[in-house]
């Protein structure tokens, strides 16, 4: 697991994406402030008050954290943008209720009514390094308490941001990180792959078409003997939707068909393949050593099928260009059969795998730039 310090600043807060209402600002160093740093998180300040409620989300349980909010670190200054991470009250409700402190009656009701109530779970426990001088009257504890079991819309809506957090900040690792690093990531904590795929399925279902369907049809309409490798497989719904046999690679198997690896080493035997699949999978930074793997499994004129984000190979956007990216895969052996740029969200490349590679010129590959996922 990548150390709590090093992702509290890139993963837990979201980037402002337009000015909200004025908020106050909160630095993000304050162990108090940020007691698992880790942790996508939300974070109201309470309106008249020197409380800061942080929520959670802790596997599928919603935790509330009431901290005292650190007078010196408020700024009344906005900054830009991209100058900064800050915490923002993001809940319409919470919003309004700030504008008209003074309190309209029926936003005083609502407030009421979404202040965190002390019920038999609440626990008080009092907060390490709460002495800190700097805090303006400091309270005697703070408050953690779980969330209520009875569902309520704001709770759902709560979890869904949380969980939009996590699956943003496990995409944004998956991107920046080599296969083994997270390959060891996961193998930490292999709950959080569960996490990434609902993240995951809820993006793609957003899609109007998804990208292992084509393959599944290409693979339907060739024959149902060829041997099929699926890199960073996924639920494995390739291997569950065509007759061939699929072996299905990714970083956590919590499916018994599923190799666990990274799939810059799979156990596979060399020339054992006749179809390699990366469906939205050339993810980690160290990308060229997952398709050298696949050009070892692979039988002679074996296909690789590779289905990749479309704004990744857009050259005006900051993205590869997809010449430069399909000759270095020709430079490791392949040849380019076809190009499919007809679909709005993805490209797929079709190769095959030439009978020699005499080439031992060194493959110059274009960087692929991570697929970011924007907060909603
Ligand atoms: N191919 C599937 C899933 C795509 S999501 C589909 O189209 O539905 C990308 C997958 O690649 C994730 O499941 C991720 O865990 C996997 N992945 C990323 N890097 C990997 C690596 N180094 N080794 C194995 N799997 C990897």
């Amino acid at each position: 697991m990548a150390p709590l310090s090093s992702l509290s600043h890139g993963f837990t807060l979201d980037r402002v994406e337009e000015e909200p209402e004025p908020q106050a600002e909160v630095e993000p160093s304050s162990p108090l402030l940020d007691p698992l740093p880790d942790l996508p998180a939300e974070r109201v300040r309470l309106p008249n008050s020197d409380r800061v409620i942080i929520w959670f989300l802790i596997t599928d349980q919603i935790i509330s954290l009431r901290v005292p909010f650190l007078p010196q670190q408020i700024t009344a200054k906005r900054r830009r943008p991209e100058e900064n991470y800050r915490f923002v009250n993001t809940n319409k409700e919470e919003r309004t209720m700030t504008q008209d402190a003074g309190g309209c009656s029926r936003k005083r009701k609502r407030r009421n009514r979404r202040k965190p109530k002390t019920t038999s779970t609440e626990q008080s426990t009092t907060a390490s390094g709460v002495t800190n001088s700097t805090v303006k009257q400091p309270p005697s504890a703070s408050t953690v308490f779980k969330s209520s079991p009875k569902p309520s819309s704001f709770l759902e809506k709560m979890k869904a941001k949380l969980s939009g957090g996590h699956f943003r900040m496990l995409n944004e690792k998956l991107y920046t990180c080599s296969g083994d690093e997270a390959f060891k990531y996961f193998k930490e904590d292999p709950s959080l792959f569960d996490m990434y795929h609902t993240g995951y399925q809820e993006q793609m279902s957003r899609w109007p078409e998804q990208p292992v369907n084509i393959i599944m049809k290409w693979l339907k309409i060739h024959s149902s003997s060829l041997i099929v490798a699926d890199f960073g497989c996924g639920d494995a719904r390739l291997a569950k939707g065509v007759k061939n046999k699929v072996f299905s690679l990714d970083l956590v198997s919590n499916d018994p068909s599923v190799i666990a690896c990274d799939m810059s080493k799979t156990p596979l035997d060399s020339l054992s393949i006749d179809v390699a699949v990366f469906c939205l999978s050339l993810m980690g930074t160290n990308f060229p050593s997952f398709l050298q793997e696949a050009h070892r499994v692979l039988k002679p004129s074996g296909w690789l099928l590779i289905a990749e984000v479309k704004s990744r190979f857009n050259p005006n956007n900051g993205g590869a260009d997809p010449d430069r990216f399909s000759q270095a895969v020709c430079d490791l052996g392949f040849t380019s059969v076809s190009k499919d740029f007809s679909n709005k969200m993805f490209i797929l490349l079709y190769f095959r795998k030439k009978a020699k590679n005499n080439s031992s010129k060194e493959i110059k590959w274009p960087e692929l730039k991570p697929c970011l996922y924007k907060r909603r």
